[in-house]
């Protein structure tokens, strides 16, 4: 087993890992660029070491450094996280020339899964469902339309390179084609430094779901069953459950085999995710493959009892999996909301300032992973997610109450949150009803706004911090529960 793993990475996944790490009796190094030097994830790891410079493509990006860092360090292995060079072929490459074992998919799946053109080619030759679309040369505006036509309106223009929701247009006439064209590449060149575009059917209203997938060197493969993700604003998600609700046993199991076909296809090894849209009809098509750890990952450890960390570690170091397909067994439903320094009302721009107040609940199947603490500076430089809720039912209703509860005493002062407004939505009669699709919080934006300001609120809570030896807690509570008001004034949802 590693002696010492490296972990390229910042935040709560940065925490995570040291915590898996440690557990296993392997030192976690942590790096830290300038703005990092107090942060959480420094102080959870055995050790560290600075990563000069604070812009992520001289510190948590810069490919040499890291590399230099881990061997200096002497260590075994690096882990990714996800984000930053978690997708990067060229790194886990890196890694292997220097001797260091990448805990990751092998370099080849990584390259071939990040192109979405090569992508839904090759999982359509292993059988996957794939959306209709047209990887033609779309400098040919006369061929683009063409196919746009047989496609059907609306349709979609992605990034061959794509991530993170950028570099992709909804097209709902010809007119518009060109136009929309012109802008994806821009900003697939901007953001990828690749401006390939592709077009496919755009579906309306869908439902994502994926699938956790994961690997081994012996030739081992499973399937882990789904997630949903369906609640994303700008593409990306916020809210995500397992199991998902629109799944009959039926489709679980065929969506279930479209998965499991695309990790053997691709001789998968490590973590996995393939994701997929379920339209309306009851059809799925698949979107794309994450060769990483995903953010969303713990949901998939409380339903299944698994550490996905841990198990990725094993099988980095040729370790078989340590579990089977006959094994897993979904037991109970999850959630988790991803707590991000925002302005809802703002179209959820990002907030920064420091960290006056961070208290987090704590019960019965509450599971906080935190990638900062109290007096942390939340900064323009890096991702502002703060945390993730998860918590654990045993059935829907049960998680999604406890859900509710756990965000009414979550507690942070010093930037804007979205924690009232992810409150909202898992109170909303639409989720509790599990009708999710991907434009939910659109359809629902008038129900889901801020009734009001609570700077009357925040004050109080914030005179209370102030007050010293137990006001902390009640300051907390005081905030939290103004937070609670709107629900508990019989409004629930409403603002009205
Ligand atoms: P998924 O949500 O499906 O896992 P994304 O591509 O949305 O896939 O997840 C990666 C997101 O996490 C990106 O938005 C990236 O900016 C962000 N990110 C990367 N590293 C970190 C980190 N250490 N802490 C928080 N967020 C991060
Ligand atoms: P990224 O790499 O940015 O995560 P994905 O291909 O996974 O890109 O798509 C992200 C999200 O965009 C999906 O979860 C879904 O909400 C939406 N989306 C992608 N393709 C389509 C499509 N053909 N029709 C409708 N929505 C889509
Ligand atoms: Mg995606």
């Amino acid at each position: 087993m590693f002696k010492k793993v490296l972990i390229a990475n910042r935040g709560e996944i940065a925490v995570r890992v040291s915590q898996a790490l440690q557990e296993m009796g392997i030192v976690a190094l942590a790096v830290y660029s300038d703005a990092d030097r107090k942060a959480l994830h420094v102080m959870r790891a055995d050790e560290a070491v600075p990563l000069p410079g604070t812009a992520p493509g001289e510190t948590y990006l810069n490919q040499a450094r890291l590399i230099a860092i881990a061997k200096k360090a002497g260590v075994d292995a690096v882990h990714p996280g996800y984000g930053f060079l978690s997708e990067n072929a060229a790194f886990a490459r890196a890694c292997r020339e220097a001797g260091l074992v990448f805990i990751g998919p092998q370099p080849e799946v990584i390259e071939a899964m990040g192109d979405k053109i090569l992508a839904k080619a090759r999982l359509a030759e292993a059988g996957v469902p794939v959306v209709p679309g047209w990887k033609g040369d779309t400098s040919d505006l006369a061929a683009l339309k063409k196919a746009a036509a047989k496609i059907g309106y609306p349709v979609l223009l992605k990034a061959a390179a794509g991530g993170g929701g950028k570099g992709m247009r909804i097209v709902r006439s010809e007119e518009k084609l060109a136009e929309a064209l012109a802008a994806a590449t821009r900003e697939a060149t901007g953001a990828f430094g690749d401006g390939r575009i592709f077009v496919e059917k755009y579906i309306d209203r869908p439902r994502h779901i994926e699938f956790q997938i994961f690997g081994d060197k012996h030739g081992n493969c499973v399937q882990l069953f789904e997630r949903e993700c369906s609640i994303q604003r700008r593409y990306q998600k916020i809210i995500e459950e397992s199991p998902s609700p629109a799944l009959t046993p039926a489709l679980r199991t065929a969506m279930g085999k479209a998965a499991l076909a695309a990790a053997r296809a691709l001789n998968y090894e490590g973590a996995g995710t393939v994701e997929f849209m379920l339209a309306p009809n009851g059809h799925f098509y698949f979107l794309e493959v994450n060769t990483r750890l995903q953010v969303e990952h713990p949901v998939t450890e409380l339903v299944l009892g698994l550490d996905l960390v841990r198990a990725q570690i094993l099988v980095a170091a040729g370790e078989p999996l340590p579990f089977d397909q006959k094994s897993v067994r979904q037991r109970g439903h999850a959630i988790e909301c991803r707590i991000y320094a925002e302005d809802p009302a703002h179209f959820f721009l990002p907030s920064t300032g420091r960290l006056a107040q961070f208290s987090t609940p704590r019960g019965a199947h509450v599971r906080v992973d935190v990638g900062v603490r109290r007096g942390s500076e939340v900064s323009v430089h890096y991702d502002p997610m703060l945390a993730k809720l998860v918590v654990w039912g045993g059935d829907r209703e049960e998680a999604r109450q406890r859900m509710a509860w756990a965000l009414r005493r979550f507690a942070v002062l010093g930037v804007t949150t979205n924690i009232e407004f992810l409150a909202r939505v898992v109170e909303h009669p639409a989720f509790i009803a599990g009708d999710l699709h991907t434009h939910f919080l659109e359809e629902h934006s008038l129900d889901l706004s801020a009734p009001e300001r609570l700077e009357a609120a925040v004050a109080i809570a914030a005179g209370l911090a102030a007050a010293g030896p137990g006001g902390e807690a009640r300051a907390a509570a005081a905030a939290a529960g103004a937070g609670t008001g709107p629900w508990q004034n019989g409004q629930r949802w409403r603002n009205s």
